[in-house]
């Protein structure tokens, strides 16, 4: 694992830190720096705690950028994360990788959290044609869910594993993609969220005639 010292790191102040379904939140900061939607920051309260990893979940013109963020009961960062307040600071790093290539009418299926990067890349008018297919256990953490059913329609698939019948998908987004008959193997798809869901959601894919290189990921540890 990284240390701080591997990156160039500035002290940001909080413009607002809040809970938007429990244990779910949204920081966010004024934008100091150029960045490519996809890419990730490391997150800081104090330098002794080893650098955190977030997708940026704001788009790439956004005055202030956000990260949306799940609290960890037994975690070493998001425990104190979730108590700053405005005007609190935090270290955060310059935006890195590579989770930014987006071909036109692309899939994006994400688990929990995982969803940030692909709010990055519609907010930033880069996913022309997107299907965007969610999955959480209850309808509070479908996260960007009025924004995404605004602009997808029915494009934007929410797969709820704990809810009763209703208008989402009730299961994994495993479940859907094993059943979903508008599967286009030629579109390029794009994974994000446990390794867990990425492995199994990828090896689906591939079972249903998806080529591999049609195939991103990046897994949340
Ligand atoms: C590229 C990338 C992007 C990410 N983007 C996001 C994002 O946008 N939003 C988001 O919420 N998260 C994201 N994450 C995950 C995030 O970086 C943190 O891992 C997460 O927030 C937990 O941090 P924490 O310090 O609170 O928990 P940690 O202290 O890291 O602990 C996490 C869990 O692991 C367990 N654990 C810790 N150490 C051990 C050990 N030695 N053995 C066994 N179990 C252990 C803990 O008990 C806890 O349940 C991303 C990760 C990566 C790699």
């Amino acid at each position: 694992m990284k240390t701080w010292s591997d990156f160039e790191i500035s002290q940001r102040r909080i413009v607002s830190n809040i809970q938007i379904a429990p244990g779910a939140y949204i920081l966010k900061f004024r934008r100091n720096f150029n960045f490519l939607a996809g890419q990730v920051i490391a997150l800081g309260v104090n330098i002794n705690i080893e650098p955190r990893y977030y997708s940026i979940a704001s788009g790439e013109n956004d005055e202030l950028v956000s990260i949306l963020y799940s609290e960890k009961i037994d975690g070493k960062l998001t425990p104190m994360l979730s108590l700053l307040k405005s005007g609190d600071t935090v270290i955060v790093s310059n935006p890195f990788g590579t989770f930014t290539q987006v071909a036109p009418k692309p899939v994006f299926i994400a688990s929990g959290t995982g969803i940030a990067p692909f709010a990055s890349m519609c907010l930033s008018g880069k996913a022309k044609g997107a299907t965007v297919i969610h999955g959480a256990p209850y309808s509070e953490y479908f996260y960007f869910a009025s924004y995404f059913s605004e602009n997808l329609g029915k494009h934007y698939i929410q797969c709820c594993s704990r809810c009763m019948q209703g208008s989402q998908f009730v299961g994994r987004v495993t479940k859907f993609v094993k059943s979903w008959t508008d599967l286009d193997t030629n579109r390029q798809f794009y994974l994000c969220g446990s390794a867990e869901m990425v492995v199994e959601t990828r090896d689906l894919l591939i079972s249903r005639n998806v080529p591999f290189q049609n195939i991103t990921a990046e897994i949340y540890f």
